[in-house]
């Protein structure tokens, strides 16, 4: 099979093709559409729409894979093979990966090589081992009876995912839904779809059966809206924006559909008086900016107590104002150009909202170096004289911009941090570690963290509060999403159940 992906210098890609059935092939139509390098804004390479009809093909190979093929039938173990050779060879590309991904996302070479793809690696690694721990219960019914509750695959999960992690998401949702036995068919964002068209050639080179696992490409709509329609989809695993997440529920619902939604957050980055000053500002910086602050976890509102306030500001705008913006592809580049000239104007507008509802740029605005100019790059930007109500302390930017507001106790820094449509997660920085629990009680957020950056750990739960999300991923979080609970209910002893229309016999 040729290779339909390449890192090659010059762009020299050949049309990016879907992979179904265990190989690329090209759409129906032969329709495409562009990919642009965020860097430079030129055109990358052309990537084939898959339309409801390529759609329907590949969710027809995995339906077939599920339902007659071996896969679910296969032990654990066998399947954890797969999932481990995935991951060797994943880890023999992981270099020419991580500059595809670099490329294609406009994510700093720096946080790809140091973090997403090692841990795209670890994600197959990880689910094959928990593969040892899909165990079932038994409850005994007195003498009477036995239950035996077990998990089995549900059948073809829907993998929608987003850009500004492409491969580090998508790995994560299917790996899990492979260990337990399910096929898949999965769509990469529109604007990324490069690593994940990789992936196919992984997965020749894995021997995985054909039809296990299907990559289609294309925007939300034609594509991911066909995906979710479509009948013989039993599970969809969503992470995306809140809106987008919206309809899927509203579309899958139609379906009746298990669905699983990681969307997006708008953190508060707590930090009283008594902080470690200078951890606090690294973590600050690190849960802020880096990946462009394009992430779901970015402690975007940065809540400071009054008496620090200035000192942390002053010395926060120091910080920002040394970022090394530039190409990402250079490994001391902290801050890439975003995802695409859109989502560059968005972050523009916010910028300039900002300013109009009284808020004060404090470093950064709206204009980059000339030389920085045909990428979408925009400078790292803090806002002062923000109150929390303001749309910009409200809605998630997703990029590297960042509003800073002052509370005078706990119970404001509470009140602030929890006044937001999303509960996705909250860092709290204080030696005060009584405080520090408090305070991380009374937060509507799925993921606190004291006094550290965010610390992912794939076997705890991640998953938003309130508009962030529904459900959790990591370790048996995620296989409850990917498994049916079963119950099989058989008796220890003879018969005792009421006899009905018995009467009268012998
Ligand atoms: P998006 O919602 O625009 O797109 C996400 C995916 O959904 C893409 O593949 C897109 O093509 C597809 N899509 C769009 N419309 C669709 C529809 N009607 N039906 C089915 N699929 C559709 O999000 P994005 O801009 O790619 O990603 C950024 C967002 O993702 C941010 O809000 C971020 O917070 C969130 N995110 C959340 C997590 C998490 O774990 N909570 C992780 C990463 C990103």
């Amino acid at each position: 099979m040729k290779s339909s992906v390449s890192t090659a210098p010059d762009n020299s890609y050949e049309t990016v093709k879907q992979f179904i059935d265990g190989g690329f092939c090209e759409s129906d139509s032969k329709a495409t559409f562009t990919d642009f390098e965020p860097a430079s804004g030129k055109p990358l390479c052309d990537v084939m729409i898959s339309d409801a009809r390529d759609v329907a093909r590949a969710v027809s190979c995995a339906r077939r894979a599920f339902d007659e093929g071996e896969w679910a039938a296969l032990s654990t173990a066998e399947r954890a093979y797969y999932l481990n050779t995935i991951a060797d060879l994943m880890e023999a590309r992981s270099e020419e990966i991580a500059v595809l991904e670099a490329r294609d996302s406009g994510l700093p070479i720096r946080f790809v090589k140091g973090g997403h793809i090692p841990r795209a690696i670890a994600h197959f690694r990880y689910f094959a081992e928990e593969g040892q721990r899909l165990i079932g219960e038994v409850y005994p019914l007195e003498d009477a009876y036995l239950n035996l509750v077990m998990r089995e695959p549900i059948g073809v999960a829907a993998l929608i995912t987003p850009w500004n992690a492409p491969l580090a998401v998508t790995s994560m949702q299917m790996a899990a839904a492979l260990i337990c036995g399910n096929t898949c068919v999965i769509k990469p964002s529109e604007q990324t779809p490069l690593t994940t068209a990789l992936l196919g050639e992984i997965l020749i080179a894995a021997e995985l059966p054909a039809g296990v696992v299907n990559i289609v490409q294309g925007a939300g709509n034609p594509t991911g809206q066909a995906l979710v329609n479509h009948p013989e989809v039993d599970v969809i695993s969503f992470t995306g924006g809140m809106t987008t997440g919206q309809k899927v529920m509203a579309d899958a619902a139609k379906g009746l559909k298990k669905l699983a939604l990681e969307l997006g957050g708008k953190s508060a980055n707590i930090i009283f008086s008594d902080a470690e000053l200078e951890e606090a500002l690294d973590s600050t910086m690190l849960c802020m900016f880096a990946n462009n602050g394009e992430v779901c976890t970015a402690g975007s509102r940065i809540l400071v107590q009054r008496s620090l306030f200035d000192e942390f500001a002053d010395r926060l705008k120091t910080r920002i104002g040394n970022l090394k913006i530039g190409n990402p592809l250079e490994g001391e580049t902290e801050i890439g150009p975003l995802i695409s000239r859109q989502h560059l104007q968005r972050v523009n507008e916010f910028i300039d909202l900002g300013v109009a509802e009284g808020a004060e740029i404090l470093c950064g605005g709206n204009n980059v170096a000339s030389d920085l100019q045909e990428g979408y790059y925009v400078q790292p930007t803090l806002l002062g004289n923000v109150h929390n109500r303001m749309q910009i302390a409200q809605e998630e930017i997703f990029g590297p911009v960042a509003v800073i507001i002052p509370f005078e106790d706990e119970d404001e820094a509470i009140s602030i941090a929890n006044d937001n449509q999303f509960g996705l997660s909250a860092y709290i920085w204080t030696k005060d570690t009584k405080l520090a629990l408090q305070t991380a009680r009374q937060l509507r957020v799925g993921t606190v963290s004291i006094n550290c950056p965010m610390i992912r750990d794939f076997r705890v739960p991640f998953g938003g509060y309130k508009k962030s999300g529904l459900g959790r991923t990591g370790g048996q979080y995620s296989i409850d999403i990917f498994t049916e609970i079963k119950t099989t209910c058989l008796p220890v002893n003879p018969y005792q159940f009421p006899r009905l229309g018995a009467i009268g016999d012998a």
